[in-house]
């Protein structure tokens, strides 16, 4: 059992960002408003995430952190009609069998929780701790058991860079929930929540970027769109910052990014490049979000006429605001 989870962590737990990953979507999968983020040295020395979702019952805290204890999935349920971001149950274990966890959770405001302690896979502690509505997660000293693993650690600005990456992409797809990420003390993003994207927008990239967005609407038959786009004559030099979320969910499609590019073309100075948030809403059976494990690349069934919609709402209001 113990192996079979380190083999899995392999698999789950690439980096410190795998760790904010998991840890995060849990968070949101709880039903969390506020999500925290600490982390210190790239997230290889601590890591530290706490939400006010739904906390984790007393009684099930220890199984969750057995292989395929997931609370998300019943036998039988179609794989395609998931909702939530993680259903495998292999995070928890993974993560706890390579690091030294400690969860503090609670289901309640009575401000009785449960604390947890677990080292390289071993429960330490299963006691009675007070703790507000919502959950806890320290992960400490990561592979500190598997110094294989430790050695492909890139220098602590690259994992951070991962880490900050993956922050930025929850933030700007869940206006909906306030994000911050510190590390080492420093404040990298603060969102404030309540749905207020160009917040997010100017939290993420700055509040001139922020200042010079133009918002998108649009609505057909099959599909709904949202979001901002940069002004042609204000974007980037660096490269192209695109965000593209379908039903809430941050993935990335090439189809979109080029009907995106196409939307801009001829108006974009050489060697320039948009700054885009752009949301979708569609029919769940109108996306296929299970052709990456990662659950990042999806496959749309109407590809056509949702590149063509694309391209031209986001025509139209760059004309718009030319004009
Ligand atoms: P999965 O997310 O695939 O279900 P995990 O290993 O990530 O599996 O988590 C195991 C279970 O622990 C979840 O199904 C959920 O019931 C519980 N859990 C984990 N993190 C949280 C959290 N932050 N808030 C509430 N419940 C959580
Ligand atoms: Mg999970």
């Amino acid at each position: 059992e113990h192996v079979a989870n380190q083999i899995a962590a392999g698999e789950v737990v690439e980096r410190p960002a795998s760790v904010v990953k998991e840890l995060v979507e849990n968070a949101i999968d709880a039903g969390a408003t506020k999500i925290d983020v600490w982390t210190e040295e790239g997230g290889l020395s601590s890591i530290r995430v706490t939400d006010n979702g739904s906390g984790i019952d007393p009684e099930d805290c220890e199984t969750a952190f057995y292989r395929h204890a997931t609370s998300k999935i019943s036998g039988g349920r179609d794989l395609f009609q998931i909702t939530s971001l993680g259903f495998r149950g292999e995070a928890l274990p993974s993560i706890a069998s390579v690091s030294k966890v400690e969860l503090v959770t609670a289901c309640g405001e009575d401000g009785a929780g449960q604390r947890l302690v677990i080292e390289g896979g071993t429960l330490k502690v299963n006691e009675e701790a007070p703790a507000s509505r919502g959950t806890d997660f320290r992960v400490r000293e990561l592979f500190y058991n598997t110094p294989a693993r430790l050695k492909y650690m890139k220098t602590i600005q690259t994992e951070l860079g991962h880490i900050s990456d993956y922050m930025y992409r929850m933030a700007l797809s869940h206006p909906e929930i306030a994000f911050t990420l510190k590390h080492n003390g420093n404040s990298l993003l603060q969102t404030l929540g309540g749905g207020d994207l160009l917040q997010v927008i100017a939290a993420v990239y700055g509040t001139t970027s922020a200042k010079a967005m133009i918002p998108l609407e649009g609505e057909s038959l099959d599909f709904a769109v949202s979001g901002f786009v940069s002004l042609p004559d204000f974007t980037r030099s660096n490269r192209s910052a695109i965000t593209t979320v379908v039903n809430g969910r941050y993935i990335r499609s090439h189809v979109l990014n080029q009907a995106i590019m196409k939307a801009y073309h001829t108006l974009l100075p050489v060697g320039r490049h948009p700054l885009v948030v752009l949301r979708l809403a569609m029919h769940p059976s109108l996306v296929d979000v299970n052709v990456h494990p990662a659950k990042l690349e999806v496959r749309f069934s109407k590809e056509a006429e949702l590149t063509a919609f694309v391209e031209e709402t986001i025509r139209a209001a760059l004309s718009h605001e030319v004009l």
